[in-house]
């Protein structure tokens, strides 16, 4: 008898496998790659919402967890998965600057956004007014992050690397069975996949599309990232990402030629070089109409759960929610109301 199944592997499975080790339980991690929105993520960390400078959600507290959460994976797994640089926020008018100014001064806002104004040195650049600098940024390599777990699992017998065929999933008396598996628990952690579960599938998530395309520029010469109509982040060797778009209807999990068309346009604007499209990635995001993860228990079922719904922030969040989930199932302790999936048993659930 195993203590858990755990179904998905990315940020989310991630978190929750990190957390189960750490309380020294037994577990299993099924993962078959249908979902990439982990794998293809900027990885960015960025407590602050740059569109109208205010500080994201629990943020300050997420950063609190996250990071030394990465750093122990880099200690863990001997591999360097954090970046950091600082972003620059290009100002669109001089109203922008003034804002700036007074968000910079806000109690919560202070330690992240630098005061002064950054005035542009880089010939190819377009700035037509200043930037404001936002400060503790930077990027997780999820990527090669969650490759390295997935090595680090399969050397302990951990990971399972085939599609969880929820029909073959009975649930027993205080305990689930799975083909030959048996586990006191399940915890699924399936993103936006979480539409085919069938167990968890009334849940309004609904996904958010984006791309990126990775662009070539020996010219560019950024070691900072820029926010403006699009977001630039430097990868090293001339490389940068260039992302993301959002798209609420389409759900398919390929790269489009539209994306790339708005990105490439968007990106003309800011700077003025040459560069090169050389690659270009898709990944659906798992949202949630009111912007709050889905965690918590099955409505009926009282061995099964549920770690999803971070959005376009799964980084920063994935790390804080783990902890909070296992603390429900393992001491009783009550999630709070905005982030427990029980605010939407009573609208959408519909018993068996
Ligand atoms: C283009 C893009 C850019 C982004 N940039 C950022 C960023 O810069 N910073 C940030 O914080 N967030 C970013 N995000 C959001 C972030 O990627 C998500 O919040 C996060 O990845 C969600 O993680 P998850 O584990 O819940 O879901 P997912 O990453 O979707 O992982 C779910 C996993 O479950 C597996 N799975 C599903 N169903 C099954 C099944 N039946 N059997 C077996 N396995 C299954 C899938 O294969 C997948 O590996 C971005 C997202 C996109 C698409």
């Amino acid at each position: 008898m195993l203590d858990y199944i755990v179904v998905g592997l990315g940020l989310s499975g991630l978190a929750v496998s990190e957390e189960l080790e750490k309380r020294n339980r037994s577990f299993v991690v099924f993962d078959d790659h249908s979902q990439n929105s982990s794998y293809v993520a900027g990885g960015i960390f960025n407590p602050v919402v740059l569109k109208r400078f205010t500080l994201a959600w629990k943020a300050d507290e997420q950063l609190k967890i996250s990071i030394p959460f990465y750093k122990n994976l880099e200690d863990k797994l001997q591999q360097k998965f954090i970046n950091n640089w600082n972003i620059y926020r290009r100002f669109h008018s001089v109203e922008e600057q003034n804002e700036w100014f007074v968000a910079a001064d806000k109690p919560g806002l202070s330690r992240f956004l630098d005061p002064g104004l950054k005035k542009n040195t880089n010939p190819n650049l377009d700035v037509p007014y200043s930037f404001g600098m936002v400060q503790q940024t930077g990027n997780i390599e999820t990527e090669d992050l969650l490759n390295n777990y997935i090595t680090y699992l399969q050397k302990n017998d951990s990971f399972i690397n085939e599609r969880f065929d929820y029909s073959k999933l009975v649930s027993r008396d205080g305990f689930v069975e799975y083909k030959d598996l048996k586990a006191r628990n399940i915890i699924f952690c399936e993103g936006f996949g979480i539409r085919n579960n069938p167990y968890f599938s009334y849940l309004p998530l609904r996904g958010n599309k984006g791309e990126y395309i990775t662009i070539y520029s020996e010219d560019l010469d950024l070691d900072f990232a820029i926010k403006s109509s699009v977001f630039i982040m430097p990868l090293g060797n001339h490389l940068y990402k260039v992302g993301a778009t959002y798209d609420h209807q389409d759900k398919t999990p390929g790269v489009t030629g539209q994306a790339r068309e708005k990105l490439v346009k968007q990106l003309g604007s800011i700077i003025k070089c040459d560069f090169e499209v050389v690659d270009q990635v898709a990944g659906i995001r798992p949202a949630v109409a009111d912007r709050r993860p889905l965690v918590g228990a099955h409505p009926e079922i009282k061995n099964m759960f549920c770690c999803n719904g971070f959005g376009s922030r799964g980084v920063l969040i994935a790390p804080s929610m783990a902890p909070k989930l296992l603390d429900l199932m393992e001491k009783d302790v009550p999630l709070d109301s905005e982030i427990d999936l029980q605010r939407f048993t009573k609208k959408h659930y519909k018993p068996s």
